[in-house]
């Protein structure tokens, strides 16, 4: 649908460079629209019982895993992906996020209320001896019953490396637990929402429960998280974007979920196998083209394996294969926009003025490397850089691209105080010949998610955020449940233990 100002924003594949279409630059005027079909949707789509909700989020899951082969071209395209990769994880995971709420929906839904029970003084019930002289107590019983009911409108918007994947992280739970939505994916990346809105359609949810609007986030995203009749926020994207939302939302008393950046520390102990560690530590830094939060961007190496370390490091990443991401073979496909080729570049080059040496990579891929159709495309050879302080920019400030530094320590708790020495703490890995070793390090670690000896694994089960800059709140499992529900408490004296025993006071 158009937008109501006929506002458009020309959509870029970043393989080649070329428009391959365009979206509607929505702003505020739409985003009421949107605001007012979820409104009318609310009523009933929070009174409908859980087990109807969840069928409905388990036929979106399979209408994806129907049309998985198209949506990953659309996400590879969109992104810039390898498609092996939106195959094998985005659009894979967009089903399970559906199918895994719904089960979870379900699953508090037959648990009932909460129900505690307080022995506690009450007043005396009129008629009484206590009640008649005034404002008697009595000894007394209160049944305290929590509800937790659907918030109403929730607005959801998301970034553009993982887009279907996270937007879904967000739909899903939101819907099972009973809200509405305006989800606002990235402007780099609208074709996977806009498909997945016509499987919501194709599912039978009704109209209304859920809107897609498309645009900029100045204006559409700002005018979600202004608006007075939505609920709460559920933001994932960078830190400067975080606390503007913050600003907007707070003084507005929104609830809020912020996802938000990461400079992960990789961290790779004395005990370990250095081939098997380089091969991990290169996927952790490069998967996506280094464009997911949780990639591991700062690589700390014990002293005594450095050098076997670095050497098989910048083997491996030196070999992935860059190239048209829906070729199936391609490791590393083209970053988002020629903004974000340019900023990664310019990385480059602050890493070199800081005094780094570059291993690998470093530039963009020669267009005579890349074939004929993406010969405009934003593609950037995988770079290791080493030689760097704890106090250069590049070590610290999220880069979000296929830059990964390499540096030195001591001993565990030099490891410790070097991986903790950052404003961010979204994730880390320890890489250990020894578990328990590699545990220990982990569990000092000042991040939501530290990773032993693996990367990216993650029940959906468990609490998912980052500390410090990185954000606030958790997503996943019953934590997705506490965000998008309120908790109502109903306290009900019981009355009529009460009259019996202040009956019995009385004989
Ligand atoms: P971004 O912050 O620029 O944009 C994210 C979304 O917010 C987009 O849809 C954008 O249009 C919208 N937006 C922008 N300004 C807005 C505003 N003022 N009000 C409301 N919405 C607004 O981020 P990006 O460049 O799309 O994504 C990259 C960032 O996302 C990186 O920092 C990365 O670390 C982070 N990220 C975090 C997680 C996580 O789970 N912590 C996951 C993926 C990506």
């Amino acid at each position: 649908m158009a937008a109501c100002g006929g506002a458009t924003l020309d959509n870029i594949d970043p393989a080649t460079g070329a428009v391959i279409g365009t979206l509607p630059a929505s702003d505020g005027a739409d985003v009421d629209a949107a605001v007012a079909a979820a409104s009318r949707a609310f009523p009933a789509w929070s009174r409908m019982a859980a087990r109807e909700r969840a069928a409905h989020l388990r036929r979106i899951a399979e209408l994806i895993e129907r049309d998985v082969e198209a949506l990953a071209r659309a996400e590879s395209i969109d992104t810039g992906k390898p498609i092996s990769l939106a195959r094998a994880m985005d659009i894979p995971r967009a089903a399970a996020n559906f199918r895994f709420f719904a089960e979870l929906c379900e699953t508090i839904a037959s648990r009932g209320a909460e129900v505690f029970q307080t022995e506690a003084p009450m007043p005396a019930p009129p008629g009484s001896a206590a009640g008649s002289q005034g404002a008697g107590m009595i000894a007394g019983r209160a049944v305290n019953t929590v509800h937790r009911g659907a918030l109403g409108v929730v607005g959801l918007i998301s970034p553009w490396n993982l887009p279907l994947y996270l937007l879904s992280w967000k739909i899903a739970p939101a819907l099972a637990f009973g809200n509405v939505c305006v989800c606002k994916p990235s402007e780099l990346t609208p074709t996977t929402a806009f498909l997945l809105s016509k499987l919501g359609i194709e599912a039978g949810l009704p109209a209304g429960v859920l809107n897609i609007v498309h645009g900029l986030g100045t204006a559409c995203g700002a005018a979600i998280v202004s608006h007075p009749l939505v609920k709460a926020v559920s933001f994932t994207g960078g830190t400067a974007t975080g606390a503007a939302i913050a600003a907007s939302a707070a003084p507005m008393f929104k609830k809020l979920s912020l996802e938000l950046g990461g400079k992960n520390a990789s961290v790779v102990l004395d005990d370990v196998d250095v081939e098997w560690a380089a091969a991990q530590a290169a996927r952790a830094g490069f998967s996506n083209q280094g464009q997911i939060c949780l990639c591991g961007s700062r690589v700390l190496v014990h002293r005594r394996v450095y050098e076997p370390f670095v050497r098989a490091f910048v083997d491996r990443v030196a070999a992935l294969k860059c190239g048209d991401p829906l070729e199936p073979s391609t490791q590393q496909g083209a970053l988002i926009s020629e903004a974000h080729m340019r900023k990664v570049l310019s990385y480059v080059e602050l890493a070199k003025a800081e005094g780094g040496r570059v291993l690998c990579g470093g530039s963009r891929v020669e267009a005579g490397e890349l074939p004929e159709r993406c010969r405009g495309g934003f593609f950037v050879r995988p770079t290791v850089v080493e030689g760097l302080t704890a106090t250069a920019r590049t070590q610290r400030e999220e880069v979000f691209g296929p830059l990964v530094t390499v540096s030195t320590f001591d001993d565990d708790d030099d490891a410790v105080r070097l991986a903790n020495d950052s404003s961010y703490g979204l994730s880390a890995s320890v890489w250990s010949g020894d578990g328990e070793r590699g545990a220990r390090v982990a569990e000092r670690l000042e991040v939501g998610t530290a990773w032993v000896n693996c990367w990216l694994l993650r029940d959906l089960r468990v609490p998912f955020g980052g500390m410090k800059n990185s954000g606030v709140g958790r997503e996943g499992g019953e934590e997705a449940w506490r965000f998008f529900t309120e908790a109502r408490v109903m306290v009900v004296a019981a009355r009529e233990q009460q009259i019996s025993r202040s009956a019995k006071q009385q004989s």
